[in-house]
C-alpha cells in the first residue's frame, strides 16, 4: 500500500504547509496515527517512551498522524519523529489550538472546525493506530477506533501500549466483561496489547502490510 493514501479525505480545507515540507521528496514508508496523552503524565518512563516511539517511526521513514499539539506526551512524539526525520500531520480543531499549543513544525497541520472531523481525517491518513498512556482523550480515540475496527469501518491493525503497567486496570475490566457476556473473545482479537513498545510498532507497521521494521530502514 502507499503509506497514509488509503481513503483519502476530500472537502476539507488546505493545511498549512511547514517550509520544510517541500524539501522531501520522498513519500513516507507507513503512516501511523498515535493517541497519547495532552500531559506528559507522572511517571517519566511515559515521556521517555513517547519519545522512543517518535524516534522509531523517524527512523524508520514513516509518517506521524496525531492531535497536532505540542503539549504533553502529544509534544513529545512529534518532536522526537521530526528529530529523527519523520514526517508530522498534525490535526487540530481550531478551539485547541491556543490550548494544545498547536505544533508548528508538523509538515501538514490541519486546523479543522470539530472534533469528528479531526478523527475522521487522522484514521483516514493512518495505516494504523497506535494508543500510549494518556487520559479521557486517548481513550476515547482508542475505542472509537476499535469500535469502527468491529463494525468494519476500517480495518486497520489498532495497538494498545500497556507502558509499565499503565492499562492493567483497563484490561482487567475488559476481560471482565467478556466473562460477563458483553464482549467476545473476536472483539479482544481486533487489538494487539504489548508492553513493549518496539514490538508492537513493528508488528502494527507489519499487520498494515508493510515490509518488516528492520527491512524498511533499507529501502
Ligand atoms: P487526553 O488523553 O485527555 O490528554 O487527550 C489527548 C488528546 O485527545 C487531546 O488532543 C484531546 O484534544 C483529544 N480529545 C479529547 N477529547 C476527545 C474526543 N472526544 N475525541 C477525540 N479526541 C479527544
Amino acid at each position: 500500500p502507499v503509506a497514509g493514501r488509503r481513503r483519502l479525505a476530500g472537502g476539507v480545507l488546505p493545511p498549512i504547509l511547514h517550509p520544510m515540507t517541500a524539501a522531501l521528496s520522498s513519500e513516507p514508508n507507513f503512516s501511523i496515527c498515535v493517541y497519547c496523552g495532552s500531559r506528559p503524565g507522572e511517571n517519566q518512563a511515559f515521556a521517555d517512551v513517547a519519545a522512543q516511539v517518535g524516534l522509531w517511526i523517524g527512523r524508520h521513514g514513516g509518517q506521524l498522524v496525531y492531535g497536532g499539539g505540542r503539549a504533553g506526551l502529544m509534544g513529545v512524539v512529534a518532536d522526537a519523529t521530526l528529530a529523527a526525520g519523520g514526517r508530522v500531520v498534525g490535526i487540530i480543531p481550531r478551539v485547541l489550538v491556543e490550548r494544545e499549543h498547536a505544533h508548528r513544525g508538523c509538515h501538514e497541520l490541519h486546523v479543522v472546525e470539530t472534533m469528528h472531523e479531526r478523527k475522521r481525517l487522522m484514521a483516514e491518513r493512518a495505516d494504523a493506530f497506535l494508543a500510549l498512556p494518556g487520559g479521557i482523550g486517548t481513550f476515547e480515540e482508542f475505542f472509537e477506533t476499535w469500535t469502527w475496527r468491529q463494525l468494519g469501518y476500517h480495518d486497520k491493525p489498532v495497538g494498545l501500549l500497556n507502558q509499565d503497567g499503565y492499562y492493567d486496570a483497563m484490561l482487567a475490566f475488559l476481560r471482565h466483561s467478556v466473562a460477563c457476556g458483553f464482549m467476545g473473545e473476536v472483539q479482544m482479537g481486533l487489538i494487539e496489547v504489548n508492553a513493549d513498545w518496539r514490538a508492537l510498532l513493528g508488528s502494527l507497521v507489519h499487520a498494515a502490510g508493510f515490509p518488516a521494521p528492520d527491512l524498511l530502514s533499507q529501502i
